[in-house]
């Protein structure tokens, strides 16, 4: 048999995926998982997800589900029975009155936000981030054609947009603010009080908000997590909630989410789903449902692991000597001022990770260049031995 000369054909890729940067967290984390491999003792400090299995109930109603032959084609909604448990979810726990028909079911908190990016935003609208954010929204806002307006916010003010800095940022061609609280990376958690004085700007300049609040159940020292939307009517109907199964029940690679909003902008999604993902897998949604109608205990049990590490993580990061690091009440995630060392932040986590075998993530991916993000959804003892490392490392550059 002859065999084939294989031909490269020169292809022009889209002009859309020169605009969007590969993601920093994953490259950091992959050559972490290398190193480990490879036999290297390494600290990690990179993850984005919790480190307990999903809890066994959740498991066992989507085992169920897939023995009853859930194994169709569903509703590119979702399931009926998961809208209505989100519905009561979101009306018992959040204040916020949406019916079943206003909510879409997605393959994680992620896919919300590209859906509503999509069927929202158009060349020339703007979208105001706050910074440090979710690496993902400037990038899905590059994706729709869009413009990220970022406002940089400081450590003195807890990394949180002011009211004055919002209303600042917007012009005629705003669209749409981006509200993360509890927040990656920075752990910080609204007020009350900070919520509403947002809300006032958002209704006074009839702009939307999409309030991305998967890190709900993960809070300290008696923080309250208020949802936007539940402020009044006015604020309600300019909100959309973003929301998902991944860090509260540890549900990251089930991929479940979802987005509840005004009725238009449901169907717009809907209808974009129905050509793109269409539904979620059927067998995971009733684990979903398991989560959301079950004993809620078992969030109680990893807040409070998280708690401790926290605590533990926190006061070592503090007592190093050229590290400033404002005390977070939510989420996984610590946000050390690395300036004092002189190192940008790329720099730092390599230096780190090849010098120390300690893996952080760079706030450069962040839009803070002075920070690193260290996450303790680890074990105790991995967090002490890197904090050792680390406070090594930082003494030797300052
Ligand atoms: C993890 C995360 C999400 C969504 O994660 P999924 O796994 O897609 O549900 C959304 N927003 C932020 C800020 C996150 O950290």
């Amino acid at each position: 048999m002859e065999i084939c000369q294989i031909e490269k054909v020169t292809m022009k890729l889209a002009q859309r995926v020169s605009q969007v940067t590969p993601s920093i967290t994953l490259a950091i984390a992959a050559k972490a998982k290398a190193m480990k491999a490879e036999g290297i003792d390494v600290c990690s400090f990179s993850a984005g997800e919790p480190d307990f299995d999903t809890p066994a109930h959740i498991k066992a109603a989507a085992v169920k589900a897939l023995e009853d032959g859930k194994t169709k084609y569903g509703a590119a909604s979702g399931e009926p029975g998961l809208r209505d448990a989100i519905a009561r979810k979101l009306s018992f726990e959040n204040n916020l009155d949406f019916k079943p028909e206003n909510i879409i079911v997605t393959n994680g908190g992620k896919h919300s936000l590209y859906n509503l990016i999509l069927a929202l935003i158009e060349p020339g609208d703007e979208v105001i981030i706050p910074a440090p954010y979710w690496l993902s929204y400037p990038e899905m806002v590059t994706l729709a054609g869009g413009k990220s307006v970022i406002v940089h916010t400081d450590a003195a003010n807890d990394y949180k947009i002011t009211p004055q800095q919002l209303r600042a940022s917007i012009t005629p061609n705003t669209k749409l603010f981006i509200l993360n609280s509890p927040s990656n990376p920075t752990g910080m958690v609204y007020t009350p009080e900070e919520i509403k004085a947002i809300a006032d700007v958002i209704v006074e300049k009839d702009i939307l908000v999409v309030s991305d609040e998967i890190y709900e159940k993960i809070l300290y020292d008696g923080a309250k997590h208020v949802s936007i939307g539940s402020l009044g009517a006015e604020i309600f109907a300019r909100t959309i909630i973003s929301n998902g199964f991944a860090k509260g029940y540890s549900m990251t690679g089930w991929r479940i989410g979802y987005l509840a909003g005004p009725d238009d902008l449901i169907k717009a999604t809907i209808t974009i789903q129905s050509h793109s993902t269409s539904n979620v897998c059927t067998f995971a949604q009733y684990g979903a449902i398991a989560a959301l109608d079950g004993d809620q205990n078992c969030i109680e049990e990893m807040r409070l692991a998280f708690a401790k590490r926290r605590e533990v993580m926190y006061d070592r990061l503090n007592a190093i000597p050229g590290l400033n690091c404002p005390k977070p009440d939510g989420a996984f995630y610590l946000l050390p001022d690395i300036k004092k060392t002189g190192l940008k932040s790329l720099d730092f986590c390599n230096k780190l990770l090849e010098q120390h075998q300690v893996a952080v993530i760079p706030g450069i991916a962040f839009g803070a260049d002075d920070t690193v993000r260290l996450s303790y959804a680890t074990d105790m003892a991995t967090i002490e031995k890197g904090m050792d490392r680390l406070e090594k490392f930082v003494r030797s550059k300052i």
